[in-house]
């Protein structure tokens, strides 16, 4: 027993060591990578199903890091949400999704409706006082509507928020911002909580589209994005669905009155001139 421990502890270690370094390497790296301009932004775009129109995208950042190369959101977005960097990183990210609005409305992408632009913010920003007014402020900056802009709160944090912390986002819903309520139906709200929230549009999770790869498709995971689906729409929630892979999955997806997609079907996330695509 003891050699097998030993098998074990020899095996795991320099793995979890590296992930040890390099999360304490990227702490103290990320606020000097915001000074010196290395991160980007993808952008994936987001499709109505009823037509095939590219509504907008979602702003997805990455860190084109100098030694390691492009690094994605889920190794330094926690990083940057634990030490607070993601104040100043998330108000960087949504300038620049706005600017990016605002350009592909000169360049004519959208046709007649311009393409909205989604914009995800962590729960710190969504807790900041300034919050309403840099928005606002950045939207009047690049004379872009309210309606072109999205900003995408995860189910959980939107849930653990009360009547009062949810003011600004009510405040930013009532100017025209789209709120969407992100990773729905992995927080586990219910229908009460769904009613208190200033949220237009339900993200339904990764997780539900995946059961509805396979050919015949889950009846149970059929059902339950039926479910979900009705469940919005009674609520006056338009659904988005993430991760659509396959032309069956977004067949499905659309026989179930599932409103808009996004996912690797349609498109990577990729540079903004990608907009807007055909479907
Ligand atoms: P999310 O908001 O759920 O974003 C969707 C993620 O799913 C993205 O991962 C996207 O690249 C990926 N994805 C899209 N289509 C498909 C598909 O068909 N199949 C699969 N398997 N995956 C797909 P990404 O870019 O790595 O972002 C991960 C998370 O990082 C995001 O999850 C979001 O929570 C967070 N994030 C990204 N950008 C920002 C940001 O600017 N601010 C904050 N606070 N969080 C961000
Ligand atoms: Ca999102
Ligand atoms: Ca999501
Ligand atoms: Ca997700």
């Amino acid at each position: 027993a003891k050699s097998e421990g030993g098998n074990r502890y020899a095996v795991a270690d320099p793995d979890s060591d590296a992930r040890a370094i390099s999360r304490h390497h990227l702490t103290h790296h990320l606020p000097g990578a915001l000074k010196g301009c290395e991160f980007f932004i993808e952008y994936q775009p987001l499709i109505r199903m009823a037509d095939g129109r590219t509504e907008g995208a979602e702003a997805l950042v990455r860190w084109s890091h100098p030694r390691h190369g492009v690094l994605g959101p889920d190794r330094f977005i926690p990083l940057a949400e634990h030490t607070g960097l993601i104040v100043p990183l998330g108000r960087w990210v949504l300038r620049e999704a706005v600017r990016q609005a605002r350009e592909w409305q000169d360049e004519g992408r959208g046709g007649a409706e311009p393409l909205r632009v989604n914009v995800n913010l962590s729960p710190r920003q969504l807790h900041h006082p300034d919050l309403v007014e840099e928005t606002v402020g950045v939207l009047e900056e690049f004379r872009v509507a309210p309606e072109a802009l999205c900003l995408e709160v995860t189910e959980s944090a939107m849930v653990r928020a009360d009547d009062h912390e949810l003011k600004p986002l009510r405040k930013l819903s009532e100017l025209g911002v789209g709120i969407a309520l992100d990773d729905f139906g992995t927080g586990y709200s219910n229908l009460a909580s769904l009613r208190r929230l200033p949220a237009g549009t339900l993200k339904l999770d990764r997780s539900f589209t995946e059961g509805l790869q396979h050919h015949p498709a889950d009846p149970v995971d059929l059902k339950i994005v039926d479910g979900i689906v009705s469940l919005a729409h009674t609520l006056g929630l338009a659904v988005t669905v993430e991760g659509v892979e396959t032309s069956g999955q977004a067949d499905r997806l659309r026989e179930l009155g599932c409103d808009s997609a996004q996912g690797w079907y349609y498109a990577r996330p990729g540079p903004p001139e990608q907009l807007p695509i055909t479907v």
